[in-house]
């Protein structure tokens, strides 16, 4: 049996005015994609998986068309150069957002399904912050969501999606996929997996791939910020009994509505005003603050400086700011020594219309060594404050991020990150830790967010409505063509 595997992992916000350009993107094909130690589970499987095209990146602002259709146009040509396949595995975020187009997943999944032919099976892993569609559901065959957040079973649900195509292909089966969408749209930060209900909602979802006729349950949150129709918390199940996978579908959905005004998030959340007030006064360290709104692994920008703002203008005393995207600033800094001190403008570089800089004579302490302008980190001290300014937007969300930058921690009375809920490497850490619900492309508070244009009535966006959980087949299951 032959099978391939490819496809575009990205989440964007509609809310950004930054585009995801081609630079973006990591992309791998052939033997390098191959080699992808992301993929590298693929090797121990008793059939090939040959590579096509892969692209990836931080999650931004929308994709601009162009860079969309040429990423599409790659993969659809790899995969028409392999020929007949038994199965194609397509690793998604469910997030993607394509200037001028609804659906963007939609979109790729069904131009793989024209060039594989109907006998092929598709089977999809998902981020549980993706969106799915009727056009998506249409074309797979079988869907694998994550079951954690902070994402910690990324492989598992990779392995989950595979190990279903090989055993259907095997078999022969073409299974039947339920979808169940829930008009329930929460931001991740309230539906961590950490905390109730989700923690309950997500441990029930494993034990249910033991009943028969069900070789996988899915729940997704689906990702809130992306005003278009598709935008919906779903259950998916796969399997090979209708009527149990039906069943379940609507009881976990129904789970997942009656819950709906039980999720809050999970650490004390307030104006970073007022978390600034309680970090002050905090008689433990390091107090760990997630910038929330301009988070880049919700789709923020990541390039504000409203937080090192109010930490100046207080006069903060040793609190460390990582980081913020600003590359003219870090450029800057690159063109000095360690000891100089050089007059900064911070912040509002990718977005001018999102925020504004500050102006700040910063001493250099430490340059990243890297041949790469775009891995160009610099950190400086302005009065009191260390902080880190980079040439791309990325998160600080593992240790090895602070001590390549000599920096610790624990040193440090306040860390200002720009995050959600905090990675596992950095949670275990934080004394406490403190959410602010500022400003951004991520918005946490959903009260703020612009007015929907395309969104059907949603909760939290709509609080009367009526709603029964009901579940579609997807045209590909057996039965629905029966
Ligand atoms: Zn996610």
């Amino acid at each position: 049996m032959r099978f391939a595997f490819g496809g575009i992992h990205i989440e964007c916000s509609t809310y950004s005015r930054i585009r995801s350009r081609a630079e973006d993107f990591t992309v791998l094909s052939g033997q390098a994609l191959s080699d992808a130690p992301h993929f590298a589970f693929l090797r121990s499987y008793p059939h090939p998986f040959l590579p096509t095209f892969y692209a990836s990146a931080v999650p931004g602002g929308p994709v601009e068309r162009a860079t969309y259709e040429a990423f599409k146009g790659e993969f659809l040509h790899s995969l028409e150069e392999l020929g007949p396949l038994d199965g194609l595995y397509l690793p998604m975020h469910g997030a993607l957002y394509v200037d001028g187009m609804q659906d963007a997943e939609g979109d790729w999944i069904a131009a793989a399904r024209q060039v594989v032919g109907a006998d092929c099976l598709l089977s999809a892993s998902y981020d549980l912050h993706g969106n799915l569609s009727r056009r998506v559901i249409d074309n797979i065959d079988m869907l694998s969501a994550y079951r954690t957040a902070p994402h910690i079973d990324v492989k598992e649900t990779m392995q989950r999606a595979c190990a279903m195509l090989l055993d259907c292909a095997g078999k022969r089966i073409r299974p039947t996929l339920v979808w169940a969408p829930v008009p329930v749209l929460l931001p991740g930060e309230r539906t961590s997996t950490e905390d109730q209900p989700a923690k309950d909602l997500y441990a029930q979802l494993a034990p249910r791939n033991a009943n028969p006729g069900v070789l996988d349950a899915s729940l997704l949150v689906g990702y809130v910020w992306a005003d278009e129709p598709r935008a919906t918390a779903s259950v998916v199940l796969t399997g090979t009994d209708r009527p149990t996978l039906q069943q379940q579908a609507v009881q976990i959905a129904q789970q997942y509505w009656d819950a709906r005004e039980d999720f809050r998030f999970g650490v004390p959340v307030g104006s970073i005003a007022e978390l600034l007030d309680q970090a002050e006064k905090s008689t433990t360290q390091p107090v760990i603050l997630a910038d929330s709104g301009d988070n880049p692994t919700g789709g923020g920008v990541g390039d504000r400086a409203e937080v090192l703002e109010a930490l100046l203008s207080r006069n903060f005393d040793n609190a460390l700011v990582a980081g913020i995207a600003d590359r003219p600033a870090t450029e800057l800094c690159y063109q000095h020594s360690p000891g100089s001190v050089v007059m900064l403008h911070i912040g509002a570089s990718l977005d001018p219309q999102g925020s504004r800089a500050i102006e700040a004579e910063a001493e250099v302490l430490f340059l990243l060594p890297t041949g790469d302008h775009r891995e160009r980190e610099a950190v400086v001290r302005i009065h009191g404050v260390t902080v880190v300014l980079t040439a791309r937007r990325r998160p600080f969300h593992n240790i090895s991020d602070f001590t390549c930058l000599r920096l610790d921690i624990p040193s440090f009375k306040l860390l200002v990150v720009k995050s959600g809920y905090l990675s596992p490497e950095l949670a275990p850490l934080a004394n406490p830790n403190l959410m602010a619900l500022s400003d951004g492309s991520i918005l946490q508070d959903l009260d703020r967010l612009p007015k929907n244009q395309f969104r059907p009535p949603t909760f939290p966006f709509d609080r009367s409505f009526p709603w029964k959980p009901s579940t579609i087949l997807s045209a590909r299951s057996p039965q629905a063509t029966q």
